[in-house]
């Protein structure tokens, strides 16, 4: 075959392929002096991003480097560990996980010679479901994406109260049985104020409830106010008032707005109607916030048949 022969069916080839992922760049934002976070995409999982939603928390230790949830898959994790090593010339040695949602936890496949910490509730669902939470994220992002990503489970538990020290950097540990998820762990580094809490704030982003608790999420935000933090990386990353308070905000004026509802006997497509604020600009609210308010309602309008509303 010529060579000009060849070149055009490689051309129709590449041609016929799937789109690449939109590429996050592949470096390092420093927030402290040994606080860093690889930027993702600000929206739920899907063909065009590759899964690479999950802003993953970076810790420098003196030997070592300690990664918060590293990624949807297992191609993620490889890119991680060689940005770590060529940017903070060290590996890594060890993974957390902040809660069993998949896109936070399949990139577990390339870490599967190190300690890899969870609550004792993620690791019992990730047992349960992960393989089917794999071929739903599969579905999402495309077989491409998610190719040779298996599953690995948390092989070290830490509960609330903990105090622990990881790659030589010491956490205070929280545990929330039913918040953002089963289970979601938040790690808060004192040194430099930053609180590692997965699932459990958003920036600018509509907050995914799909197995949420909405007054076990808002008591989680409450009892951050125990530490003085300065910044949170999780699905938001920011200070305080960027990520925290306005999940706050968004979570108690679905809350109260749900409530009062259900008191006065109205429903669910009201609340479309009367729920404005800034959220209404947020990242997800056409398609996630509905979603939201079914999930609150069921939650809630239980509790008022079982007269355990707040009055
Ligand atoms: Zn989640």
């Amino acid at each position: 075959m010529s060579l000009k022969r060849r070149a055009f069916i490689g051309s129709l080839a590449a041609f016929a392929l799937p789109l690449s992922p939109q590429p996050v760049p592949l470096r390092l934002r420093q927030l402290a002096s040994h606080i860093y976070v690889l930027d993702a995409h600000n929206e739920e999982p899907n063909a065009d991003n590759g899964g690479l939603v999950v802003n993953t928390g970076i810790v420098a230790g003196s030997h070592g480097v300690l990664v918060v949830d590293p990624g949807a898959h297992a191609s993620a994790g490889r890119a991680l560990a060689k940005t770590v090593e060529s940017e903070l010339k060290m590996p890594i040695v060890g993974v957390v996980n902040t809660h069993a949602h998949p896109e936070h936890v399949l990139g577990n496949a390339a870490f599967a010679h190190l300690p890899i910490y969870a609550s004792a509730q993620t690791r019992q669902l990730m047992r349960q479901r992960c393989q089917m939470c794999l071929q739903a994220l599969t579905r999402l992002v495309g077989a491409q994406a998610m190719r040779q990503t298996r599953i690995v489970l948390p092989n070290r538990t830490l509960a609330s109260g903990d105090s622990v020290a990881i790659a030589r950097q010491r956490f205070a540990v929280k545990v929330f049985a039913h918040a953002h998820s089963h289970g979601d762990l938040a790690l808060f580094e004192p040194r430099s104020g930053v609180l590692f809490g997965g699932g459990l704030a958003y920036r600018e982003r509509i907050p995914e409830m799909q197995e949420a608790s909405v007054y076990g999420w808002l008591d989680a935000l409450r009892q951050f106010k125990e530490w003085p933090v300065r910044q949170f990386v999780g699905a938001g990353v920011g200070t305080v008032e960027q990520t925290m308070d306005t999940t706050h905000q968004y979570l108690a004026k679905l809350a109260s707005t749900v409530v009062d509802q259900i008191k006065r006997g109205g429903d669910m497509n009201s609340i479309a109607t009367e729920f404005t604020g800034p959220w209404q600009q947020w990242s997800g609210y056409a398609k996630r916030h509905p979603l939201n308010v079914q999930r609150v309602w069921q939650e809630l309008e239980t509790l008022w048949w079982n007269g355990q509303l707040p009055p």
